[in-house]
C-alpha cells in the first residue's frame, strides 16, 4: 500500500505528557490509491483507526513500530524516487513570468544565506551580478579556522563569521525558523538547498538539520551553480565605501580584505547595490552613518552558553529512554530543549498584561551533539556561539541563554543608531579582559552563578578548544540582567530537572543573536529609504533572523530589485 501515502512532517516527539518518547508522521493518505489495492494489504490500516488524511499517534506500541517501518521505507522510496526524477529540483523560471530587456549591473556585497539566494535570484532573471565577499572561499576558510582552534591566530576577515556562507557555514545548520515552516518562501529555499545536495529528508524533518559538513558541500555546489550562471564571485575583496551622487549610488569602491594598507583600492560602477553583509560588519554600519543612510536601534538579546554533558539533557529529556541514544548513530535523534519564561528584570510576572514591560530570557540556537566556537571578528573581543557537524556526535549539548535587550539598555552607551553596537562590544571586551587574553573564555558552573560565587577552581571539561577559566560571570552582564537569568534558570531547573548542575558550564558572552540595528527600506521595493540604489537585506539590515529567513529575505530582495531594474513584468 505504499503508494498510498506520502509522508509529509516526520517529528521526534519526547514530550513529558507521553509515556514514552515517539516518532510522529504526519502522512498523507490517498484513499482512491488505497481502494484500487488487494483488500488485505491495507488491512492494518483498520488497526490504526486513522484520521482521514493523517494519522497522527499510533494507537499501539507494536502497531506503531510496524508503522514506523513502513513508514520509513515509504520515505526511503519516495526519497529516491524523487532524486531519480529530479522532482525535487525546483526551477525558479518557472515560477515567475519575466522579460528579459537589458543586463543591469548588480554587486551583491556578502556571500551568506541572504547575499547567495539575491545572486540567484538576480542572475537567473537575467541581471549581470559581481557577488563580493570579503572572507575566503570554503577550502581556505576552513584551513583559516584550523589555525584560529589549534594556533590561535585569528584571521579577522576569515574566521567563524566571515567567508563563503556567511555566519551559517560553521554553524548547526538548523533549518528551523520562525516564519512558517509551509509558507512558499520557505519552502522553495528549502528545495534549493537539496537541490544543491542537502538531503531530502529536510523536506520532512520537524526540525532539520545539516551540520556544517553538509554545508561545506552545498555551498560549493551553489557556487559553482551560480558562476554557471555567469556572477563573478570575487572572494577575499571587502566593500570599504560607496559612491554616491544626488543621493543615487553608481558604484562602490572595494579592496583586497587581507590588504590593511588599502593599496589595492578600486572602483566598480554598478545600477545597485544589494548590503547582504550580516550583523558582526561594524565597519559597514560606520561607513553607513557617514553617508546619513537611516538606521535605528533594534531589540536583540544577550546572555551566555551553557553547556551541559550530552548523556545528561537526555536522561533528563527522555528518562528510561536514553540509553536508546547513541551519539550520531541510532534512529532516536539526541535530545534538544527549548526553555522560555518572562521575567521583570529578575522577578517572576505575575500578571500577564505586565509583559510589555517584561523581558523575556530564553535558550536560543541550540547544538545537541554540538561545539561551543570563538566568533569574535577583533582579538581584544569574545564572544561565542555553538556549531555541530551533521552527525551531531560530540559529548557536548550547548544552547545560547540570553535576555532581550532594548535601546532602554543601550541608548546611554553612544548617540545615535550604532548605541546597540556600542553595547555589544563593551560586553565582548569585558569578557575577553575576564578571560584573561588568548581567546580564553571566562566561565563558571551554572550551580555557582546561580549563587552569585565562585567555588571551584577547576572546571569541568568544555567543548571550547581555546580554554576556559573560572571567573565570576554573575558579574560580566548588567545585574538585572544576571538577575534575570538566574531567575529563569532556577525556573527551568523545574523543568529539566537537573539542568543546575555542578556539570553545566556558563560561557561569556553571547552578544549577537541577532542584528542590533535596522536599516530601513521601502517594505515593498526594498530599497533604503534614504539612498536610492541601496538594498539592504538579511540578517545585518536588521530582518531576518537564522539561515532560512536570512535566505527568504535575500530571495525576496532579489525579486524586488528585479522588478525595479524592468527585469520582470508584472507581479512576481
Ligand atoms: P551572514 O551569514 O552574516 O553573511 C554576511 C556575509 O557578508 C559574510 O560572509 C561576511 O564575510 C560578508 N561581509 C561582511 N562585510 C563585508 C564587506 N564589507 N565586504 C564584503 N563582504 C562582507 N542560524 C540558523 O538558522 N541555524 C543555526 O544552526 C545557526 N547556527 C549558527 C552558528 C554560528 C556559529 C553563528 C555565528 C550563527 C549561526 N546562525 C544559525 C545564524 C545564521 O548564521 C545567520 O542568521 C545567517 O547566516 C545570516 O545570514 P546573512 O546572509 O544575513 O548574513
Amino acid at each position: 500500500p505504499m503508494e498510498a501515502f506520502t509522508v509529509v512532517r516526520k517529528s521526534f516527539d519526547a514530550r513529558k505528557l507521553l509515556k514514552e518518547p515517539q516518532f510522529v508522521y504526519i502522512v498523507d493518505m490517498d484513499i482512491k490509491a488505497l481502494l484500487n489495492l488487494e483488500p488485505r494489504s491495507w488491512d492494518f490500516i483498520y488497526k490504526l483507526e486513522p484520521k482521514v488524511g493523517a494519522i497522527e499517534y499510533m494507537p499501539s506500541k507494536k502497531v506503531q513500530l510496524d508503522l514506523i517501518n513502513i513508514l520509513h521505507n515509504i520515505e526511503n522510496i519516495q526519497t529516491r524516487a524523487k532524486h531519480e526524477n529530479h522532482e525535487s529540483k525546483i526551477n525558479m523560471n518557472s515560477f515567475y513570468k519575466f522579460a528579459i530587456s537589458k543586463k543591469p549591473t548588480v554587486v551583491v556585497v556578502g556571500s551568506g544565506p541572504s547575499g547567495l539566494f539575491t545572486s540567484l535570484v538576480l542572475s537567473e532573471l537575467g541581471a549581470d551580478v559581481t557577488l563580493i565577499e570579503r572572507g575566503q572561499p570554503v577550502e581556505q576558510r576552513g584551513r583559516d579556522i584550523g589555525a584560529l582552534i589549534i594556533r590561535r591566530a585569528l584571521e579577522p576577515e576569515s574566521n567563524f563569521c566571515f567567508g563563503e556562507g556567511g555566519a551559517g557555514t560553521w554553524s548547526d545548520g538548523k533549518l528551523v525558523t520562525r516564519i512558517g515552516r509551509n509558507n512558499d518562501n520557505v519552502q522553495a529555499v528549502m528545495k534549493t538547498l537539496v537541490r544543491f545536495g542537502a538531503p531530502s529528508k529536510i523536506l520532512l524533518d520537524g526540525k532539520p538539520h545539516l551540520g556544517t559538513d553538509r554545508l561545506i558541500k552545498i555551498l560549493r555546489n551553489f557556487r559553482e551553480h551560480l558562476m554557471g550562471l555567469g556572477v563573478n564571485i570575487k572572494f577575499g575583496t571587502r566593500l570599504d565605501d560607496l559612491i554616491v551622487q544626488n543621493k543615487q549610488i553608481t558604484g562602490i569602491t572595494v579592496s583586497n580584505a587581507r590588504d590593511k594598507s588599502c593599496s589595492n583600492c578600486q572602483s566598480m560602477l554598478c545600477d545597485a547595490v544589494v548590503l547582504a553583509v550580516g550583523h558582526s560588519a561594524r565597519d559597514v554600519y560606520q561607513m553607513l552613518l557617514q553617508h546619513n543612510v537611516d538606521m535605528v536601534p533594534k531589540n536583540f538579546s544577550v546572555g551566555l552558553r551553557i553547556e551541559h554533558p550530552q548523556e545528561l539533557i537526555n536522561k533528563i529529556q527522555y528518562s528510561a529512554f536514553a540509553s536508546e541514544v547513541q551519539l550520531g548513530r541510532g534512529k532516536v535523534p539526541v535530545a534538544d530543549y527549548h526553555v522560555v519564561e518572562y521575567a521583570r528584570d529578575g522577578s517572576k510576572v505575575v500578571n500577564s498584561c505586565l509583559e510589555d514591560q517584561s523581558r523575556s530570557c530564553y535558550s536560543f540556537c541550540m547544538c545537541p551533539g554540538g561545539q561551543v566556537v570563538l566568533t569574535s571578528t577583533n582579538p581584544e573581543e569574545i564572544c561565542i556561539n555553538g556549531m555541530s557537524f551533521s552527525r551531531r556526535s560530540s559529548r557536548w549539548a550547548n544552547a545560547a541563554l540570553v535576555v532581550t535587550v532594548s535601546s532602554n539598555d543601550f541608548d546611554s552607551f553612544s548617540d545615535g543608531p550604532l548605541c546597540g553596537v556600542e553595547f555589544q562590544r563593551y560586553y565582548e571586551r569585558k569578557a575577553a579582559l575576564m578571560g584573561g587574553g588568548n581567546f580564553v573564555v571566562p566561565a563558571q558552573t551554572v550551580a555557582d552563578f546561580v549563587d552569585g560565587k565562585l567555588s571551584l577552581t577547576s572546571l569541568p571539561q568544555s567543548s571550547y578548544r581555546l580554554g576556559v577559566r573560572p571567573s565570576n560571570l554573575h558579574e560580566l552582564l548588567p545585574a538585572h540582567i544576571t538577575k534575570t537569568l538566574q531567575h529563569s534558570i532556577a525556573i527551568f531547573d523545574e523543568e529539566l530537572r537537573g539542568f543546575i548542575s555542578n556539570d553545566a558550564l556558563l560561557h561569556g558572552v553571547e552578544t549577537r543573536t541577532s542584528s542590533p540595528v535596522r536599516i530601513l527600506r521601502n517594505a515593498e521595493t526594498y530599497e533604503s529609504i534614504s539612498l536610492r540604489g541601496l538594498f539592504p537585506t538579511g540578517e545585518g539590515a536588521g530582518y531576518a533572523g537564522g539561515i532560512i529567513s536570512a535566505a527568504v529575505d535575500g530571495m525576496l530582495c532579489g525579486f524586488a530589485l528585479a522588478k525595479n531594474l524592468n527585469l520582470v513584468k508584472g507581479d512576481v
